[in-house]
């Protein structure tokens, strides 16, 4: 199966905090690499787990809180040190692209490359990247800024023909190109081809949900609903639930429950306030209620439907 995989990067929140870094994460979907928040020393982050930095393809900066974007300016003119030329997309909420502009001109560095900066607009679940095997969309979530979620969905891909049942048989290409695309044929001569018993089920495509600072969100339920996996942020644990609501922030055992709500699969639960230097306990609050939980231990990969 193509490669679908995140790999945790940074997963403190806003103070850095017994080796624990802010927010970042590198998504690899089908060899294309995606880095989602930008927290501070992401880059050094991404040469630590041996992440070739140039073939990232877009950046998704969930809010303006500075554990998820200081990171960029040095990303930004890395890249150019490395020789890209080709085109980044950056997309994030409104504002982020006069600052960098303004920290760039102050450098008086010109890149060499081109941003393409996409300001993600609220109100609702919006489509906002596609390409032949995947797509992207954003949504709002509940934090004090503006705050976006991701959910990076594979697409369906062609069936694959059953060798067996096409021996022997003067198939044309044009039916053959239907089967795959999971369309039956009938033919004029006579002959009726289904896709089902010409070709193989695929697997169903997976999709990664990911949301970073908010507060538990009722309305992120249907959004989520049936991912491969989930990262949903677990600031805090429920003795200091009061803390989380004031900060606009969750506990894990909030996190268990939106993962049960929504039916995931997997749970990986992060954003890890300085308090806690250990953090068995509050991975034991998010398997209480939902038991198929991870720490977003920096470092770690995870396979989304693995
Ligand atoms: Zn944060
Ligand atoms: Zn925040």
């Amino acid at each position: 199966m193509a490669r679908f995989e995140v790999l945790i990067l940074g997963s403190s929140s806003a103070l850095p905090a017994y080796g624990r870094h802010p927010s970042a994460q590198l998504v690899n979907l089908h060899e294309n690499l995606f880095l989602i928040d930008c927290g501070e020393g992401t880059q050094s982050r991404l040469a630590e787990f041996g992440c070739k930095m140039h073939r990232i393809r877009a950046v998704f900066i969930s809010h303006l809180h500075g554990d998820h974007y200081f990171g960029l300016p040095g990303l930004l003119t890395s890249l150019n040190l490395l020789g890209r030329t080709g085109p980044l997309d950056v997309f994030c909420p409104e504002g982020l692209e006069p600052l960098m502009d303004e920290i760039l001109r102050l450098g008086q560095g010109e890149l060499q490359y081109k941003i393409q900066w996409h300001t993600l607009v609220a109100g609702g679940k919006k489509k906002i990247f596609e390409d032949r095997v995947m797509e992207v969309f954003s949504f709002p979530l509940a934090h004090r800024i503006t705050t976006f979620g991701f959910m990076f969905c594979e697409k369906p891909g062609m069936r694959k023909l059953r060798p067996e049942k096409i021996a022997g048989r003067a198939i044309s290409y044009e039916t053959l190109k239907k089967l795959k695309a999971g369309i039956d044929v009938v033919e004029e001569s006579g002959p009726t081809y289904l896709f089902s018993e010409f070709t193989e089920d695929l697997p169903s495509p997976r999709k990664y949900a990911y949301c970073s600072d908010t507060l538990p969100l009722h309305g992120l339920v249907s959004i989520i609903r049936e991912a491969d996996l989930l990262y949903h942020e677990s600031t805090y644990m429920e003795e200091h639930l009061e803390k989380a609501g004031l900060n606009y922030h969750s506990t894990a055992s909030q996190a268990g429950a939106m993962a049960a709500s929504a039916k995931v699969k997997k749970l990986i639960v992060g954003h890890f306030s300085s308090r806690y230097k250990l953090l068995d306990e509050l991975l034991a609050e998010a398997r209480a209620v939902f038991p198929n939980s991870e720490l977003a231990l920096e470092g770690k990969k995870f396979e989304v439907g693995g």
